[in-house]
């Protein structure tokens, strides 16, 4: 398991699977698109209580950066 998915396991774990904007809620079949976003905008700044962390669907997390930084995070970057 990367780093990445342990982070998004964990915060999917805390928060829920439902997008913290749009309140979309998600199954098995649409988890793909509940994306974790870096409240702080540091990807290496993960606490274990979650406080950095929010789950947001893909269209949600793409208004939030606006700035063509999910491409990177879908590629796996962010
Ligand atoms: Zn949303
Ligand atoms: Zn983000």
């Amino acid at each position: 398991m990367t780093r990445q998915q342990g982070y998004r396991a964990r915060s999917l774990e805390i928060h829920g699977w439902i997008c913290a904007k749009c309140a979309r809620e998600f199954d098995e079949s649409t988890l793909h698109l509940l994306t974790v976003h870096h409240r702080d905008g540091n990807h290496n700044y993960n606490p274990p209580d979650g406080s950095n962390w929010e789950n947001l669907c893909a269209y949600c997390h793409d208004d939030e950066h606006s700035r063509g930084i999910l491409g990177d995070y879908l590629s796996g970057k962010d």
